[in-house]
């Protein structure tokens, strides 16, 4: 059971007289074909009017362990891993939904895993997440704009995963690796659009 980070207890923003002690809130996750995964995530209530809260300091930890049930998933993605790709390239749900040739609402589910995307559609989500020229052809086709498409090939920005209830403060933009958000799997580095890789220049002798 990991224990609360210690931490001194700010005072609380709603009622401004109790102060916010660290607690352990747990959230149930239900990926497909396995039994629920639970994960305890960090947050705080007040001791005065006991609304609850998740501070700025817990939200970079509370990501890592959102990320950290994605070995349960198998193949699935996680609802945040396609919203951060969604959002990387621009798209509203309705657009990415079209793209993939699902009902207008199916990002929105698949983003707050009310429902998994089937096997064939996650394969293809997967794919267009390595390669984003499929992305493109598959918008093209559907005659939809990929609305950061140039933007993001001149100037790729690191990966976005904010967690899809925490609405207060953006996620940290400032995230080592480049490129466009990619499937999290164990030791593999993001990878840049191929256009944009620097080629090996040959030795010369
Ligand atoms: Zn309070």
């Amino acid at each position: 059971m990991p224990r609360p980070t210690a931490m001194t207890c700010p005072t609380c923003r709603t009622c401004r007289q109790g102060s916010l002690k660290p607690i352990e809130r747990v959230e149930t996750f239900h990926p497909p074909g396995v039994p629920p995964v639970e994960v305890a995530l960090l947050a705080a209530r007040c001791s005065h009017c006991g609304k609850e809260t998740d501070l700025a300091s817990q939200l970079e930890e509370n990501l890592r362990r959102r990320a950290a049930r994605k070995v349960h998933y198998g193949l699935h993605l996680l609802g945040e891993e396609i919203l951060a790709f969604r959002r990387y390239w621009g798209l509203t749900q309705q657009a990415a939904s079209r793209i993939f040739g699902k009902g207008i609402i199916a990002f929105s589910r698949y983003e707050s895993e009310k429902s998994f995307p089937d096997e064939s559609t996650t394969k293809l989500i997967r794919a267009a997440m390595r390669h984003p020229q499929l992305l493109k052809e598959l918008a093209d086709e559907s005659g939809i704009e990929v609305p950061l498409w140039e933007e993001r090939l001149l100037r790729p920005v690191a990966a976005q995963s904010s967690p899809i209830d925490v609405q207060q403060s953006p996620a940290p933009r400032s995230r080592a690796a480049l490129g466009p958000p990619a499937p999290i799997t164990q030791g593999t580095a993001l990878k840049r659009p191929k256009a944009l890789r620097r080629e090996a220049a040959p030795a010369v002798r």
